[in-house]
């Protein structure tokens, strides 16, 4: 659902991903791992369209993300394709960025009514499911200020599925929480990794949480790729020494 071809970004002379080749499954949940600065929130951005890459190409979902066929040649993409293929992609941010002056539940369905044309009646709907997924039912008419850090990432987790995007990006998503909060929002996250059958890209730092949801996991160092597999194998016994190194760190 996610293929990375020969990508390549640097920012001025530091290259920060180096001619990297990763695909993600339909239905796979995939965690990036690796010390700081490794390059894991730049491919987020790149999926998210934020960055744009200085080579190779990113398809998401059988389309190009940096590209787009026109006149039966690869050119590069422009806005309104870039607009469709993203629509397929959600993601939480480590800082939630809900919007302050909206109430829970138009958080929620601002944007399928405006992005994808959804009547407000369904978008609401939709809403009131997602937020008993998330366990919020009972803070739809209060403002993101009135809740804690915790509940509005899973407001914002909400938010993001509520676009019904095929691929969720989550970018160290408790890593701005205060540790009491930490459980309740991974909790949500295990629930829908485990029930639905949403693709998932996700850098943490927690690694319990990795070991529980993720299909593979993907070291990365210095821009590459450098070992991946299931979370049994990278986690109990990896091959590499540099992730050696790191889990000891961080386990
Ligand atoms: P962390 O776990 O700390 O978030 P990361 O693996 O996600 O690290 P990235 O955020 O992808 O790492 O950053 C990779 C490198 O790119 C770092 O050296 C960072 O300083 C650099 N970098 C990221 N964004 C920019 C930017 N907008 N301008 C310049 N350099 C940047």
């Amino acid at each position: 659902l996610i293929r990375f071809d020969g990508v390549t970004k640097r920012f001025g002379s530091n290259v920060v991903l180096d001619n990297l080749d990763f695909t993600v499954s339909s239905g796979k949940h995939v965690t990036l791992i690796g010390p700081s600065g490794s390059g894991k929130t730049t491919i987020l951005r790149l999926l998210m369209t934020l960055l744009k890459p200085d080579d190779g190409t990113i398809k998401v979902a059988g389309d190009y993300l940096t590209h787009e066929q026109k006149g039966g040649q690869l050119v590069p993409a422009g806005e309104k394709h870039v607009r469709e293929v993203r629509k397929k992609i959600g993601m939480v941010f480590q800082q939630f960025n809900l919007f302050p002056n909206m109430k829970v539940l138009r958080n929620i369905t601002e944007a399928p009514v405006h992005v994808l044309g959804m009547s407000k009646d369904e978008a609401e709907q939709r809403a009131r499911e997602l937020l008993e997924l998330v366990g919020l039912t009972e803070h739809i008419d209060k403002y993101p200020t009135q809740l804690s850090g915790g509940q509005q990432q899973r407001v914002a987790i909400a938010r993001a599925l509520a676009m019904r995007p095929q691929v969720l990006l989550l970018d160290e998503v408790t890593s701005a929480l205060d540790p009491e909060l930490v459980a309740g929002v991974l909790d949500v996250l295990r629930d829908i990794a485990h029930t639905t059958d949403i693709t998932m890209l996700v850098v943490t730092h927690e690694m319990n949480f990795a070991r529980d949801i993720s299909d593979d996991v993907l070291m990365f160092d210095s821009g590459r790729v450098i070992e991946s597999g299931a979370p049994e194998k990278i986690f109990t016994d990896p091959e590499h020494e540099r992730t050696r190194e790191f889990l000891s760190a961080v386990l």
